[in-house]
């Protein structure tokens, strides 16, 4: 019997992107000894997707769908892949065409020789914006700066992981996984591929600059605490230094020296204020986890599938 892989792909707005993808994975498996499915996720696209994913799926008998309920994001989405696939090895990957499905083998192989998560890192691409780069390699080494898992500047999305790791993460239960870091965090043994990420097919990245903020925020802050004990070595040292300043103060009174401070005194306070909440913000965003945590929702909703119950 062939080993079955699962292939994962999220799809939000994707609808011209479908085809394309499911037939290059399908020319892939051709020169393969590997049954293999896929799993689309729709995390509620606005467009056409579903249906082209639907049509596709009737047409062969390997292809799976889940439909979101709404727009859960590219992480859930995967996670809901990932969820319901069952192959002997699961890969996730985008579907616009960035992550080459003819690295496929090359993946395939290494799990062969006994790796279990087998994950890639984009090299630097021209075809990327100038914005993205510079975005994305800032977010990584913040990333590794505030948390205590080490994450190589252009991991992607694009893994394979065996089916003993699929099973772990099948019992993570947190709201909004941040992937790359979780898998890395996980330990097992790992193997990088560089890849060099190819043109958009067709639409345009759904992560806009807010999106991308958020996933950075969100990945630090969801493994790490280093934030909070930040605020308290500034909070020591402005103490400290707020202490120099004494000597200064008692001079100024004893001697009467004549103080216009309006501007300074002002400056001060809104500098000052705005730390404070910033500081505030920090432990918010923990507390605000703590929250969404504890009231143990499903961290997504599936509306309709083809994947019989197995
Ligand atoms: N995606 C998703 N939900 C979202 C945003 C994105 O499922 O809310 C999917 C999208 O369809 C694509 C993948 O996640 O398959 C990566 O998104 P995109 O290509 O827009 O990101 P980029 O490559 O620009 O980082
Ligand atoms: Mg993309």
């Amino acid at each position: 019997m062939n080993k079955l892989v699962s292939i994962v792909i999220p799809a939000y707005n994707e609808a011209d992107n479908i085809f394309v993808i499911a037939e290059s994975i399908k020319g892939v498996f051709a020169t393969l000894n590997y049954n293999y499915e896929i799993i689309l996720v729709d995390d509620g696209s606005a467009d056409h997707t579903l249906e082209r994913i639907k049509e596709y799926a009737a047409t062969a008998e390997n292809i799976f769908f889940l439909e979101f309920s709404k727009n859960f994001g590219h992480q859930l989405a995967v996670k809901a892949g990932m969820d319901h696939a069952f192959g002997d090895c699961v890969i996730s990957m985008d579907c616009d065409m960035q992550h080459p499905p003819e690295l496929i083998p090359q993946m395939i192989q290494k799990w062969e020789e006994g790796f279990e998560v087998v994950y890639t890192i984009r090299e630097e691409d021209k075809n990327l914006s100038k914005g993205k780069r510079s975005s994305s390699s800032l977010f990584y080494k913040l990333l590794n700066w505030l948390s205590d898992i080490e994450l190589e500047a252009g991991a992607a999305d694009f893994r394979l992981l065996d089916q003993k790791v699929v099973n772990v993460f099948r019992n993570f239960q947190e709201n909004e996984p941040f992937l790359r870091g979780l898998v890395k965090w996980l330990g097992f043994k790992q193997y990088a591929i560089k890849y060099n990420p190819a043109a958009r097919f067709s639409g345009k990245s759904k992560y806009t600059i807010k999106k991308m903020f958020r996933l950075a925020l969100h990945g630090v802050t969801s493994f790490s605490i280093k934030p909070l004990y930040s605020a308290v070595y500034l909070g020591f040292i402005l103490s400290f230094a707020s202490v120099l300043y004494v000597p200064y103060v008692l001079y100024a009174f004893l001697n009467h020296v004549e103080v216009s401070g309006w501007a300074s005194v002002i400056m001060t306070i809104v500098f000052f204020g705005g730390l404070q909440l910033i500081i505030l913000g920090i432990i918010g965003i923990y507390v605000g986890k703590m929250f969404m945590q504890s009231k143990n929702r499903p961290n997504y909703i599936i509306r309709s599938t083809n994947i019989p119950t197995r």
